[in-house]
């Protein structure tokens, strides 16, 4: 990896996503930081230069708009030509929506379509051996995996025709999984989600609808990831990473780990050393693989 090496990180002004930039120009690749909005991406621009990082550049991208994705992807090709690694980070929850129901959709918006969006505009400039890294969560895992739990509970989809629609790698397509979130958002909508067996997930006693829509905008995300690899068949390698309950303003002060942590197995899957066994389609926490 060396100045030639171009990383484009998405929701790069705070958080986990502001770290993975930082950690990828301090070593030494050209890195494009984006955020939806200008004054705090030049504002988190600023900051990086005056910590000595001169390898950075920053560009608009709000992941919802499909122009936004498109304008950003014409930059990218004036100015490097193309690019080696894509951070999809920019992500939300709906905890602070008086309106479930609008927090659903935004929340499938941004973490589910959002990823796509930006990969789609970008996959035709990203080269061969190229890294795309999307940051999920366990909370978007099939099963339920140990998690160094902030939360007192946390279901995953409790239904078992669901579970097999989405877990199938055969038949696993684009249209299946937006289906799937379509589905979700019609049982939200007549307040049937948890009847029907959708996640419930109570953040530190909170309520079981704390990160009832995020669980599933990240189910959707890891098998998108899946998909994609195997669309892809290692020219560019896709995996998804869960940073863990980390020190940023989506845990509201309640993550252990701190950015650095968080961001630790992102950056790790992005500069792993090409090889003939790179992993590809695959989920981790901690630099470990864990079965979606
Ligand atoms: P933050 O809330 O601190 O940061 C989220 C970032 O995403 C912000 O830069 C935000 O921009 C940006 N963003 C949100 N919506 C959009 C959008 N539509 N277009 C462009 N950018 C957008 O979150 P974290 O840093 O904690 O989270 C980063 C990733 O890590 C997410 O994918 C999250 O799901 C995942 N994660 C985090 C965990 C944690 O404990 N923190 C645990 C598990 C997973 P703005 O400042 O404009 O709002």
């Amino acid at each position: 990896w060396s100045q030639d090496t171009v990383a484009v990180v998405t929701g790069a002004n705070r958080g986990i996503g502001l770290e993975i930039a930082r950690q990828f120009a301090q070593s030494g690749i050209t890195t494009i930081l984006t955020a939806r909005n200008e004054e705090r991406g030049q504002s988190t621009l600023s900051l990086l230069k005056a910590e000595g990082l001169q390898n950075v550049a920053f560009h608009q991208l709000e992941v919802t708009d499909l122009k936004s994705a498109k304008d950003f992807s014409v930059w990218v090709k004036q100015q490097y030509g193309g690019l080696d690694i894509l951070i999809n980070n920019a992500a939300i929850v709906s905890r602070h929506y008086t309106d479930k129901r609008q927090g659903a959709r935004d929340v499938i918006d941004t973490n589910y379509y959002g990823v796509k969006n930006v990969t789609n505009a970008l996959l035709p400039l990203i080269r061969a051996g190229g890294r795309i890294v999307n940051v999920s969560s366990r909370l978007g895992l099939l099963q339920v995996s140990s998690y160094p739990v902030y939360h007192s509970f946390h279901l995953t989809l409790n239904n078992e025709k669901l579970k097999e629609t989405i877990s199938v790698q055969e038949g696993l397509s684009e249209n299946l999984i937006d289906s799937f979130v379509s589905k979700f958002l019609e049982a939200v909508n007549k307040g049937e989600n948890f009847q029907q067996g959708w996640p419930a997930v109570d953040f530190k006693g909170t309520g079981r609808e704390a990160f009832f829509d995020y669980s599933v905008s990240k189910i959707a995300l890891n098998a998108y990831t899946k998909l994609l690899a195997f669309q892809l068949s290692n020219k560019i390698h896709v995996n998804s990473f869960c940073p863990g309950a980390t020190q940023t303003d989506m845990a509201d002060g309640l993550g252990e780990k701190t950015v650095k942590e968080g961001a630790d197995t992102g950056v790790w899957l992005a500069l792993l050393a090409p090889s003939s066994n790179l992993p590809s389609g695959k989920f981790f926490a901690e630099r470990v693989e864990i079965a979606f």
